[in-house]
């Protein structure tokens, strides 16, 4: 029989429904975190694939606010700042993550921002399902944009907070 399937209460993507572990403060469904912990181990196996990891990191991150708490306000804050200065400002995603530990010496600046309802139409689900490094490249790429595109409400805020990395 088919593992039933339950939609994530956070992302909203189609995930089987079963136990298991989840992040500390990235809350989701356990089968939502479980699709995350595939592709992650997907990009790590394969050197065509890194490159794109802290996008994959930062997309799932702000789908996945959690509850506010000073870690969660500054995760959600870093990640959507990594997430303009590719999708809009052409950052290498592999250049991402030093930008985000420039950043998070800022985090005395930074403050909760309310999650949007809807947080975007592609979710890690579409990444898990794709064969091969190009479809997996766009699909993140394509989910980053989603992604950012949701907290459409707090851009401006996001990219101010971008700009204290100088
Ligand atoms: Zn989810």
């Amino acid at each position: 029989m088919p593992t039933p399937t339950i939609h994530c209460f956070s992302c909203g993507a189609e995930v089987p429904d079963i136990e298991g572990p989840v992040h500390r403060y990235l809350a989701s469904a356990p089968g939502c975190w479980a699709y995350f912990t595939e592709v992650s181990a997907r990009e790590y196996s394969d050197i065509n694939y890194v490159r794109c990891h802290q996008l994959t990191v930062d997309a799932y991150a702000v789908q996945h606010p959690g509850q506010p708490s000073p870690q969660s306000i500054q995760s959600v804050a870093v990640h959507l700042a990594s997430l303009y200065m590719v999708v809009e400002r052409n950052l290498q995603a592999r250049e991402a993550t030093g930008f985000i530990q420039q950043l998070s010496q800022h985090k005395a600046a930074f403050h909760w921002l309310e999650p949007p309802e809807n947080k975007g139409s592609i979710t890690v689900v579409q990444v898990w399902k794709t064969e091969n490094v190009q479809a997996h490249l766009q699909a993140v790429r394509a989910w980053a944009e989603s992604a950012w595109l949701a907290w459409a409400a707090h851009h401006e805020q996001v990219k101010e907070w971008a700009g204290l990395v100088g």
